[in-house]
């Protein structure tokens, strides 16, 4: 058991689980995260989505097409897919977990999503788990990489390996936040190195990430993976931007 499920069983007996967008105390026929009032506020990403990126088409009579993004860039991925739409409770619940250090949050999210079945993703289809790192530098400020926590939760859920040290950030870069699209890209380039090419070698990856923004830093990630030998990069996040 790691110190931070140790921390949780404890916290669970002490607090009882608190709903993580108005804090009401959970009853336990309600599920881990939200009371009924708040889980009606949450966008879950369903319905018909572009089979690349996952991004929602909103009344869409087509099927399984290519979104205009992906039709016109190249995408590193196989597929992007999310839990959740990135905004109100769970935009908050996420700045708890990142910002807030609220790592008790973070287990949480991290226990859900490694429960939800992510459409078109076959789990046993994957031989590795690699976190999207954080630069040591952003690690030192922050203390903890919040994608290593998403992913360890799925790791031990799913029995596929996580490696943490093989995907490096070696660049420091600015914050992605209140950056466009194309500045992102720019940004974000050529910031990740993979240290061993022999154990990427020919392996299907899970990439986990915290939030699919405009995906310039997953699919740099994913670049960096699929050149350094890997088969396939499926991008899983807890939640994502929708673009409208
Ligand atoms: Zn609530
Ligand atoms: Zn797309």
């Amino acid at each position: 058991m790691s110190l931070i499920e140790a921390l949780n069983d404890v916290s669970d007996v002490i607090f009882p689980p608190q709903c993580l967008g108005c804090g009401e105390i959970l009853r336990p026929q309600n599920g881990k995260l939200f009371c009924p009032d708040c889980k009606e506020q949450i966008k879950f990403i369903t319905g018909d989505i572009c089979p690349v990126c996952g991004t929602i088409f909103p009344d869409s009579p087509a099927k399984s097409h290519l979104c205009g993004n992906c039709l016109e860039n190249k995408t590193y991925y196989s597929c992007a897919r999310a839990v959740f739409s990135y905004e109100t409770i769970i935009l908050h619940a996420i700045h708890q977990f990142k910002y807030g250090n609220n790592i008790s949050v973070g287990a949480m999210l991290a226990s859900f999503m490694a429960d939800f079945s992510f459409p078109d993703v076959a789990f046993t289809d994957y031989s590795l788990i690699i976190p999207v790192p954080l630069h040591i530098k952003r690690l030192r400020q922050r203390g903890f990489n919040q994608s290593l926590i998403l992913a360890r939760s799925l790791a031990k859920k799913r029995q596929i390996p996580v490696n943490f040290s093989l995907l490096k950030r070696h660049k420091f870069t600015l914050t992605q936040t209140g950056l466009h699209k194309t500045e992102r890209k720019q940004n974000i380039k050529g910031a990740f190195e993979v240290s061993d090419k022999k154990i990427i070698a020919g392996k299907n990856v899970i990439l986990i990430d915290d939030v699919y923004t405009t995906g310039a830093t997953i699919n740099e990630c994913a670049k960096t993976l699929i050149k350094a030998g890997a088969q396939k990069v499926a991008a899983l996040t807890l939640a994502r931007v929708l673009h409208s």
